[in-house]
């Protein structure tokens, strides 16, 4: 990788030091031009008239996200962002007074609520699969759950939180055995790591657009296995969903497009489309390797600071490292380094209840980086880290 063309790409490398990526990456200018460009094109001729000049990129989408999680094309659907992603596979799963959720205990917040929801409202009932002694979840926990009830397995592959990697292809292959279905928020490990959906054996799978992917904010996307998306119907459905056929009759797309809605931010989807070609050109297994040198660079650096302890779980791990310091709240860590141009953010204790609380832990700070950040910045960054 050349990470000084890299950088040149993405002229913010310049100016800040950006460990956010968890939260929104720094787009590379293709990306930023795909959108740009395109904003013009509806500035000049007109919003409908600009989508039919792009159609062919714009379905382009479907085939780089495909190749991205190997997958077809039509197995795909453009949605606005991950939790929309995962809320339309999720609300179309017809449960009943009884039914189990096995999550773990790294379920990103959002959905968890989704699941005390239908809770509430169905009766369903949600379980909690303990970690293992390395912190993931345990598979052989939840391969002990397993029953006739369990309608849902949904975990998050990457947390928010941490630096924790689940072992989601394990976890497919327990619910492969059970025929159960499996829902995965990929969100933060999509444009972080290869992915491949047929070896993962999800059934549904989750992504954004702004994270590591470095897309525009407000897109996001959803995998839905063939087999399984004529069975799922989506929660709310409209004239691109399905089609009107008689007074009295409709007919939902045979395709994921049935999880879209008509209208969605098209500059948007080109801008998608062209951070996933530039994620696919770079390779995700490289992009892989250097994540994960640069993070455990950072992770080494932070552990031999006084006072700062490093809380990520698992054996592998992502580009995120959380820590806390016993002389400064996460809080002030955050606003402090901002004041200098570095981007960092917080992971509060109640976006991560089953985890940080049951670990007894407080906020955390967070420092994602990505494969554009360098060992220089790791250094300034624990430098200015200790320079209270
Ligand atoms: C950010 C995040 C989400 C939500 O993604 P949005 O695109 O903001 O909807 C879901 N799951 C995980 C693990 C996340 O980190």
């Amino acid at each position: 990788m050349d990470i000084e063309r890299l950088r040149a790409d993405t002229p913010a490398c310049a100016e800040i030091l950006h460990f956010n990526n968890a939260g929104a990456s720094l787009v590379p200018d293709p990306v930023h031009h795909a959108v740009l460009e395109h904003l013009e094109l509806e500035r000049r001729v007109g919003g409908y008239e600009a989508a039919a000049r792009a159609n062919q990129r714009l379905e382009h989408l479907y085939d780089t996200a495909a190749a991205l999680l190997n997958c077809r094309p039509t197995e795909i659907a453009f949605v606005e962002n991950a939790t929309r992603a995962w809320d339309m596979a999720f609300y179309a799963i017809p449960f009943r007074a009884g039914d189990r959720i096995l999550t773990a205990q790294a379920e990103y917040a959002s959905n968890y609520l989704a699941f005390l929801q239908m809770a509430k409202r169905h009766n369903v009932v949600i379980d909690v699969v303990p970690n293992d002694d390395d912190g993931q979840l345990s598979v052989n926990a939840l391969a002990e759950m397993m029953d006739d009830r369990v309608k849902l397995i949904a975990i998050t592959h990457a947390p928010t939180q941490g630096g924790l990697i689940n072992p989601a292809a394990e976890v497919g292959r327990v619910a492969r055995r059970h025929g159960t279905l499996f829902l995965l928020d990929a969100c933060q490990s999509v444009g972080q790591m290869p992915i491949d959906v047929t070896e993962i054996g999800c059934d549904m799978l989750s992504a954004t657009g702004r994270k590591y992917l470095r897309g525009p904010r407000g897109t996001g996307l959803l995998y839905v296995r063939q087999d399984l998306i004529t069975k799922l119907e989506p929660p709310f459905i409209d004239l691109h969903a399905a089609d009107w056929i008689g007074l009295n009759s409709f007919e939902i797309r045979a395709d994921a497009r049935r999880f879209e809605t008509w209208e969605s931010y098209v500059a948007g989807r080109l801008g998608l489309a062209a951070a996933i070609d530039y994620a696919r050109n770079l390779g995700l297994p490289n992009i892989r390797a250097r994540v994960d040198h640069i993070a455990g660079l950072l992770r080494t650096r932070l552990a031999e600071l006084p006072g700062i302890t490093v809380h990520d779980l698992g054996i592998d791990k992502s580009g995120i490292v959380t820590f806390t310091s016993d002389q400064e709240t996460s809080l002030s860590i955050h606003q402090r380094m901002r004041r200098r141009g570095i981007n960092i953010s917080v992971s509060p204790t109640n976006y991560a209840r089953l985890d940080l609380t049951r670990r007894g832990l407080p906020d955390l700070v967070r420092a994602s980086v990505h494969y554009f950040n360098t060992e220089s910045e790791v250094d300034r960054f624990c430098r200015c880290l200790t320079a209270a």
